[in-house]
């Protein structure tokens, strides 16, 4: 009898904005009057759906498998990162059922990179479009999101393995 085995994992992240005239969100680069600071591309978007993926399968963070202390992953992408993750889950026959998103901006305003956002994530996936979403807030004008110190992340996956 096929055995299926669900499981749920949770990624957050955040990054705070240093000097820069771009940031990337989601594998997206976005032109802005500020950068984010981080070890890799500091894409704080990929880093919340690479910890969700790897909480799902049970091996940890993306801090674990890639330690900042790495001079290897200096200014990397974050995708080729996440691709490689995404390479072991699958080699483990897992399958992403869905994964749900929340970046926490108050600037530059997400909404018009949305779908861009949706399409880059479930293309570095390998997986539809349909099992990717993205939401985006802001912060209200308070907190270190609010008074724009930083942008932070958020993502859900659900990941089933399949064994006859
Ligand atoms: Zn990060």
């Amino acid at each position: 009898m096929e055995r299926e085995l669900l499981r749920i994992g949770i990624g957050h992240d955040t990054h705070c904005f240093d000097v820069g005239a771009f940031i990337i969100l989601g594998g997206v680069r976005i032109e802005y009057s500020r950068g984010l600071r981080g070890h890799s591309d500091a894409d704080v978007l990929l880093h919340a759906v690479s910890d969700a993926l790897l909480g799902a399968v049970g091996w940890g963070d993306i801090g674990e498998l890639y330690p900042d202390t790495d001079t290897a992953i200096r200014g990397i992408d974050s995708a080729v990162l996440l691709d490689e993750i995404c390479k072991k889950i699958y080699a483990a026959n897992w399958q992403i059922v869905n994964i749900d998103t929340i970046i926490f901006a108050e600037k530059p305003k997400i909404s018009p990179y949305k779908m861009s956002i949706k399409k880059r994530i479930a293309e570095i996936l390998s997986i539809d479009e349909s099992r990717v979403n993205v939401k985006a807030k802001t912060g209200e004008r308070v907190g270190i999101i609010g008074r724009e110190e930083a942008i932070s992340a958020e993502c859900v996956a659900l990941l089933v393995q399949k064994e006859n």
